[in-house]
């Protein structure tokens, strides 16, 4: 497929090529082994000496293919799909992590992603500081010796703020230390995470990327931008020596990925291919319905608040306008002053649905506090931007008439 394909079309024909039957659907080859006629043929296999499948737990060609189409939207050189976004993040972190090294991480985070790094990274001995990435000057003091990685959300979920991924990028690249971007939310249609400094992109696909509310799944991806070879990752050299650039997704996919088993389910990976091809388009709507809703709240009388980049208060204006070509995103925040006042409205809501998901084609609502972030202190919320009132908009691609009329109705009449 030839790389210099825009946007929409590499996500409908990238990595379809050289399927049996030239079956224009991507099959699912829903099989856990692959034969071989003789035992020399096994061995080469298992011994890397020629390539093929063995084994579904560690490589699938319908997950191949996903990985194949990702990895031409991200412009990478490689990437490795996992069960779950959470996987996504396990896998690439713990690649290069152990005991005794030290993560610095944007606070704005996704609750399981606070929760990952605060409770389990830590109880193995992982050191991590929680820093305000949307200053970057900030990360620099934390810097030390035993830093092995910079992750953050591009946008962070759900505070909404906007991480300037080339300022991070450029101090990450100073101190050689490589720099992990969760890039969920603006996906790669908003954001080329690769041209703005990021070494390796995660993606939860259970969102933007499926958009359908059917399959997790998540991705790993290498945007070949940091020089594994370095004295830096001494486990890392025996990979570098034999694949080069492509060391550390060679290291993932035969240590982490491999032993701990967090392998995508090739009817997921199906499921997510299909999303993909319409990604593009979908974005353009989410984005714009989203704007108008934003809109529509900020002026009602019945609401304090509104978080939206796209909004005119939003000191992330000027740098989402920039960062993502004058798009903003599909997720928005508000708060009507109460917990209550918030229950009430996402009871009255009729098409739009209350579940703990964002990204799908259909307009969904959560309570944060009271749910994704029911187990954390009240410190944690503050650290991570959720407040008893907030109500958090994954905003769908319905008509936006309907939309606002049912957001208007049901906040009609509240108390
Ligand atoms: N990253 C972000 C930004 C998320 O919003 C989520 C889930 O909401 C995840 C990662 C985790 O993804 P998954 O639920 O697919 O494990």
């Amino acid at each position: 497929m030839n790389d210099n394909y825009k946007f929409n079309t590499l996500a409908i024909h990238g990595a379809a090529e050289d399927f049996p039957y030239k079956a224009t659907s991507i099959p699912i080859v829903q099989s856990t082994s692959y034969e071989y006629k003789t035992a020399e043929e096994l061995e080469e296999v298992f011994a890397g000496k020629s390539f093929g499948y063995l084994y579904s737990r560690i490589s699938n060609p319908t997950v191949t293919a996903l990985e194949n189409r990702i990895t031409l939207l991200e412009k990478g050189i490689g990437s490795i799909a996992v069960s779950s976004g959470m996987a996504a993040i396990t896998v690439s972190l713990l690649n290069i992590l152990k005991a005794g090294d030290h993560l610095i991480t944007g606070k704005s985070l996704f609750g399981g992603t606070y929760s990952l790094f605060e409770n389990i990274f830590k109880r193995y001995n992982i050191k991590v500081d929680f820093v305000d990435a949307a200053d970057p000057s900030k990360i620099k003091k934390y810097i030390k010796k035993e830093t092995k990685a910079i992750f953050v959300e591009t946008i962070g979920n759900p505070k909404l703020d906007i991480i300037n991924l080339k300022d991070v990028s450029k101090i990450a690249r100073k101190n050689n230390i490589p720099f992990f971007v969760d890039n969920t939310i603006p996906t790669p249609y908003l954001l080329r995470a690769k041209d703005h400094g990021a070494d390796i992109i995660i993606h939860s696909t259970t969102k933007f990327m499926n958009g359908h509310g059917n399959s997790i799944g998540g991705i790993l991806i290498d945007t070949g931008n940091y020089n594994w070879d370095t004295d830096k990752f001494p486990d890392l050299k025996k990979y570098v020596k034999k694949y080069g650039q492509f060391g550390f997704l060679a290291k993932a996919k035969h240590d982490v990925y491999r032993d701990f088993g967090p392998c995508l389910s090739p009817l997921n990976a199906f499921l997510t291919l299909i999303g993909i091809e319409t990604l593009g388009i979908r974005m353009e709507k989410h984005c714009d319905n989203a704007l108008k809703l934003a809109r529509f709240l900020d002026k009602h009388t019945g609401i304090k608040w509104v978080n939206y980049p796209g909004l005119s208060s939003s000191h992330y204006l000027d740098l989402a306008k920039k960062q993502f070509n004058n798009k903003f995103c599909s997720i928005l925040c508000f708060g009507m002053g109460t917990k209550k006042k918030g229950f009430q409205l996402i009871n009255k809501l009729k098409f739009v649905k209350n579940l703990a998901n964002l990204g799908d084609s259909r307009t969904l609502v959560i309570h944060p506090a009271s749910t994704i972030y029911a187990d954390f202190t009240p410190e944690e919320k503050e650290v991570v931007g959720v407040t008893e009132d907030m109500v958090r908009v994954s905003v769908g691609i319905e008509d936006i008439e309907d939309i606002i009329s049912e957001f208007k109705a049901a906040l009609e009449g509240l108390k």
